[in-house]
């Protein structure tokens, strides 16, 4: 049994430190704020296990273009929110090529098949079976040629992955989805995955199971780790090991020690509007770039992703998921005064980063997650060895102040 820090008390850290409890060790989640309250509250609240291929960089011609003059609502940027993350954009787009994409679709497809069966003994043991629903998402398609792109696609994941969904016409479609008001081509039900109606919830009800089981919740800043001993201290909380679960700013602190992570950070924004009678399931409108999930707090609009540093007060990709879902459905005002937002962490390999930092055998900080081996797995563990000894070897290791 050891004595752990995970830094971060996001999804991914409280499941880190619970896995690692149901282990035997005794755990210290090391959090700046309140659990589950950043990336992980602002999500659309889908827990997929349909999404086998992950999501590539759009490089079609077409696409392209869109993006590049700014027309699209799929992918936004500015010049300073590119450049500052140009190196991973770049191994992004590569890593979008068909081969590179097979590669990680083998590893992805593997994790995600999982993610519900994973979550249920923790929704199961947390209590939070209200927040959950087990009848999937619906992924709508306005026009008939998007339909007929459907049906390839639906028949190519049930082909390649297994993967089965229902195709509905516009007619089926109105009987599960009374409260969509206009003429809609048809759709996809994505039946097996399973959907949150608070994400931030699932994550504070995961987090107060971690603290029944004998976990400490602690409030510090994880951002001065730095080695006591043969262990290492955040703030005022020491552990043998540390587990590094910052979402988008765990490459900020792994700079830190010369280990320069190629994060792409996709922000994203969501905002509540109310509405009296809700869809009964997710609503993707991929076509606009959006999803539209029934939350507590009413209809969340969620968007897609944005590469700029800063955040904006009225987001085009919002306002245009607002006038896509004002078409759908009859919703009222916003909750909020101000949209939400938030980085989605994604690496260019599409791929979460899990393991012991190459050099570090016994004590380093490792970021979290699961994944298995792979080629590319192995080729990134690799680079990272590469620039973390080269950054050692002119640099004392000790990085505080
Ligand atoms: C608009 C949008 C929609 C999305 N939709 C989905 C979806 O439908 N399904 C899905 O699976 N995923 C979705 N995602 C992605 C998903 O939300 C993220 O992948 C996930 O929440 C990342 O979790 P995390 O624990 O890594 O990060 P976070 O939830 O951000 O947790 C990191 C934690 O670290 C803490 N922290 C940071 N710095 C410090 C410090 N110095 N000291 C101490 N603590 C610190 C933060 O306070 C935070 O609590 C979406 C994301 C966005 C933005």
């Amino acid at each position: 049994m050891a004595e752990i820090l995970v830094l971060g008390a996001g999804m991914v850290g409280v499941s880190t430190g619970l896995a690692l409890q149901a282990r035997g060790h005794q755990v210290t989640i090391v959090e700046r704020g309140t659990p589950g309250r950043e990336t992980s509250y602002g999500n659309a609240g889908l827990i997929q296990t349909e999404a086998v291929e992950p999501y590539a960089m759009p490089l079609s011609p077409g696409a392209l273009i869109q993006i590049a003059l700014g027309r699209g609502y799929d992918v936004r940027w500015n010049i300073p929110g590119l450049m500052s993350q140009l190196e991973a954009v770049w191994t992004y787009a590569k890593n979008s090529l068909p081969t590179a994409h097979r590669r990680a679709t083998v590893t992805w497809g593997k994790l995600i098949r999982q993610s519900t069966e994973r979550h249920a003994p923790l929704i199961e043991a947390a209590g939070a079976d209200n927040i959950i629903r087990r009848d999937g998402y619906i992924e709508i398609h306005r026009t008939p040629a998007k339909m007929a792109m459907a049906r390839i696609a639906a028949q190519r994941f049930l082909d390649e992955f297994g993967v089965e969904a229902k195709l509905m016409d516009g007619r089926e479609l109105r009987g599960l989805e009374p409260s969509i008001k206009i003429e809609v081509e048809g759709a996809t039900h994505w039946q097996d995955a399973w959907t949150c109606s608070d994400p931030g919830g699932l994550v504070a009800a995961y987090a107060a199971l971690f603290e029944r089981h004998g976990g400490r919740i602690v409030n510090g800043d994880a951002g001065d780790l730095h080695r006591e001993g043969s262990g290492w201290r955040a703030d005022d909380y020491t552990g043998e090991h540390a587990v590094v679960a910052l979402g988008p700013w765990s490459p900020m602190l792994l700079v830190r020690y010369g280990l320069k992570v190629p994060m792409v950070f996709k922000r994203g924004y969501h905002r509540h509007y109310h509405m009296t009678t809700p869809p009964n399931h997710p609503i993707a409108d991929f076509g606009n770039s959006v999803v539209l999930s029934p939350m507590r707090r009413g209809l969340r609009i969620a968007t897609a992703a944005e590469l700029t540093s800063h955040p904006r007060l009225a987001p085009p990709q919002l306002s245009h998921g607002e006038k896509a879902a004002r078409e759908l459905f009859d919703i009222g005002a916003p909750v909020e005064a101000e949209p939400w937002t938030g980085r989605r962490p994604c690496m260019p390999d599409m791929l979460p980063v899990v393991g012991r930092i190459p050099d570090q055998p016994t004590y380093g900080p490792i970021s979290a997650m699961v994944i298995r081996d792979s080629p590319l797995a192995r080729s990134r563990r690799k680079s990272l060895l590469k620039r973390w000894t080269a950054a050692r070897a002119g640099r004392k290791f000790h990085p505080r102040g």
